[in-house]
């Protein structure tokens, strides 16, 4: 360690700081040098040395100045290009927005390995050769001749420059294509330009990661694209990261991580699927790699291309085209209403539950009309939201429910292991012989998970024969959930076997419903979907549609097959409101029907994308705590000049509010202007870290703040 020098220069450097220590601004360090921003560094922090970024220009530090005695930067990173303004200034405006510390997000955003490397362990690791051009894995992908509407779309990105897109395209009108046809035309057009794909599921990138490298690897080598994700591990983490801030990736395919990647020549990011919940951050900072992407692309001045079937309300409203009085949204719309190759998007069935016998769980018709596809030799695909065997083992004597200890929530029963799971904090137990209040050995399952569906239909389709001509034999019905899937790779393989033809009916979660291209699903049932009618979350309808029609989409996508088959792709809803509105939408694939009655209500109650949210939550040892420590923080703002713009609501509970023992509240914070919204939040954090070292953070565990949240 050298010693500090007498005359060198002052650095600020973002470095993690301890969530609770509310330092939100970088830290000052001597430097020998005039380190310019965006150099890595390792600094000593307590008694540890970090990883960390400089942040600001340098300044010239005089000899003999009083003040506390700053700790000199202990290494230079050499050999890495400072991280751009640009990175530097997505970062600065996510801790900003989202409430968090520079050094937080600046380090979330960087691969964990670079923070154990040495200075020499790393500069082996640039030394490494990268992988040769010629190393350009399965040629083969050429470029398909784009659809009139693809072509129109390109077109419009190609004279569109920079700015925002939203694409809105059916289910199978070759959005895919529309991306990579756009990347193409940007990497070809500069020799040094990147693009960023985002996707919002891990399972997703192997399958598009091969697209892309298949249609790239030929024209820039393999080593052109590069995956992002927290499937990886950490070594492949920094080589991706690598890659891309020293340029030598001109793709990067990614999770809502990879919104962070260092890219210096960015010129086009595309968000696949971009009203996926997903892309929303759960924890530490929360934030939307939607909406940071948008920011990216203007700062940068790269072109953003947002696709989705059925777009976030959020961005439909942002695309809406100018009209009277209206400017319109910032958004440009694009649309791509036709399937390329798929049949007509599947007849929607809605069964009327009301007309079936009192306790029916699955309808003869459909029951009947997956019987059919079966014999066909055609696949079925059941979705249900809820896993396991069923949500709560009750005794019908005494009343004892599954509670679970520790939640204010039942533990759901789980046939197969015959255990009982709290699914919020995973406290498991086996079944108990008899009901631990009074003895009985009677005590049964009430309602219904993916297992217990599972096991009905095997009952149900006891009887029926696969087609000769494909072996014949008894009907194969697989499970895809959270639990079936588990061990590492296991998803894969089920979801090979589905391709490969092995299973009839596959029963899961909403896990299935996204963006696989099964080719022989012609039916894809809901079996009780009407929880999201009536849900205290306004956002649950806008959830229910997207899944359902990106569901449908899985159904007669190879229409050549279908007419073949002689068959038509249907999508089956059992609800017990087949009156509703959202479902009337859905019949007629109407996604614009459905948004503008969404907007309507949205509008009447004041509701984003009218009005901007935020969550105050606390968690604590007790509900009282909690509640009043939110209470005390909205008093506490009630000086502020934005007090009267931004309306604070009384604190609640959560809906499952004690999870593993620990008691938690929230409090909705909303304002028709997000200006205001912001400067009071920006207000609000010294103060909730006073407030939490006072008397009214007595008993408080935690407290966050969640900014546009996407569960209410
Ligand atoms: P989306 O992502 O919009 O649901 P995909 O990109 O998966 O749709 O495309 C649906 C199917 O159509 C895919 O099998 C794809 O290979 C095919 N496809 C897309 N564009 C074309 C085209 N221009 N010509 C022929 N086939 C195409
Ligand atoms: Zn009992
Ligand atoms: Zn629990």
């Amino acid at each position: 360690m050298k010693e500090a020098p007498e005359i060198g220069f002052r650095v600020q450097v973002a470095v993690q700081t301890p969530a609770h220590s509310g330092i939100a601004e970088p830290l000052t360090y001597l430097a020998a040098a005039a380190l310019p921003a965006g150099t890595l560094v390792r600094v000593p922090l307590g008694q540890r040395e970090v990883l960390g970024v400089v942040w600001g220009e340098a300044a010239p530090e005089a000899a003999g100045v009083e003040g506390p005695v700053l700790r000199p930067v202990a290494a230079v990173l050499e050999g890495l290009p400072p991280l751009s303004e640009g990175w530097r200034d997505l970062v600065d405006f996510a801790a900003r927005y989202y409430q968090r510390a520079v050094g937080e997000v600046a380090l979330a955003g960087l691969p964990p390995q670079l923070r154990e490397l040495g200075a020499d362990q790393l500069a082996r690791r640039l030394a490494r050769k990268p992988r040769a051009a010629a190393d350009a894995g399965p040629a083969g992908d050429t470029p398909r001749t784009p659809t009139p509407e693809q072509a129109a779309v390109l077109a419009e990105l190609r004279a569109g420059g920079a700015g925002a897109f939203l694409l809105h395209g059916s289910t199978g009108s070759g959005k895919t294509e529309v991306y990579l046809q756009a990347v193409a035309e940007r990497l070809a057009a500069d020799p040094e330009a990147q693009a960023l794909v985002m996707v919002p599921e891990i399972n997703l990138t192997p399958q598009l990661e091969a697209r892309f490298v298949a249609r790239f690897g030929p024209l820039y080598g393999a080593g052109a694209v590069v995956a992002m994700h927290s499937g990886m591990t950490n070594p492949q983490r920094l080589g991706s990261w690598l890659a891309a801030h020293l340029g030598r990736a001109r793709i990067v395919l990614g999770t809502r991580m990879a919104v962070f990647a260092s890219l210096p020549k960015l010129a086009l990011i595309v968000v696949d699927e971009e009203h996926d919940p997903s892309y929303k951050q759960q924890e530490g900072a929360r934030y939307s790699a939607r909406d940071l992407a948008v920011w990216r692309g203007r700062r940068e001045g790269a072109q953003v291309l947002l696709g989705s079937a059925t777009p976030s309300l959020e961005s439909w409203w942002g695309s809406r085209p100018p009209a009277d009085g209206d400017p319109g949204g910032r958004y440009r719309r694009l649309a791509m209403p036709s399937r390329v190759g798929a049949g007509d998007l599947p007849a929607v069935r809605l069964v009327d539950m009301n007309l079936q016998p009192p306790r029916t769980r699955l309808s003869a018709g459909l029951v009947d009309a997956i019987a059919q596809r079966v014999a066909r030799g055609e696949q079925s695909m059941l979705l249900l939201n809820r896993r396991g065997y069923a949500p709560v083992l009750a005794c019908g004597d005494c009343g004892w429910k599954s509670e679970c200890p520790h939640c204010s929530a039942y533990r759901v029963f789980h046939k197969i292991d015959r255990s009982l799971r709290c699914h919020h904090c995973g406290f498991a137990e086996r079944v108990p012989r008899a009901c631990p209040a009074c003895g009985n050995l009677d005590i049964a399952p009430v309602g219904r998970g993916t297992e217990r569906l599972e096991e009905e239909l095997a009952e149900l389709l006891a009887g029926v024969q696969r087609p000769e001509a494909d072996g014949g034999g008894p009907v194969r019905i697989a499970r895809i959930d959270a639990d079936s899937t588990r061990h590492e790779g296991e998803l894969a393989r089920q979801l090979a076997q589905v391709h490969e033809g092995a299973v009839d009916v596959l029963v899961g979660t909403q896990m299935i419903a996204k963006g696989h291209d099964f080719r022989r699903i012609t039916l894809v049932a809901a079996v009780n979907p009407d929880g999201a009618l009536f849900s205290s979350d306004f956002r649950a309808p806008e959830r229910l549609f997207s899944l359902l029609m990106q569901s449908g989409g899985r159904a007669g996508r190879d229409s050549a097959w279908l007419a073949a088959q002689g068959s038509r792709a249907e999508m089956w809803i059992q609800t017990f409101h087949p009156q509703h509105p959202l479902f009337g939408a859905l019949r007629r694939h109407d996604y614009p029907a459905f948004a503008a009655q969404q907007l309507e209500e949205r509008r009447a109650a004041s509701l984003p994308p009218f009005s901007f949210q935020a969550l105050l939550r606390a968690d604590a040892r007790t509900q009282e705590a909690a509640q009043g420590f939110l209470t005390a923080a909205s008093a506490d703002v009630e000086d502020l000049p934005e007090a009267a713009a931004v309306q604070r609501y009384p604190a609640v509970p959560l809906t499952i509010q004690r999870v593993a023992n620990v008691e938690r509240a929230q409090m909705l914070v909303e304002s028709e202007s997000r200006v205001a919204l912001q400067r009071l939040l920006a207000q609000w954090h010294p103060r909730l870290h006073a407030l939490r070292r006072g008397p009214e953070g007595q008993g408080i565990i935690r407290w966050l703040v969640d900014v546009d949240p996407q569960l209410i």
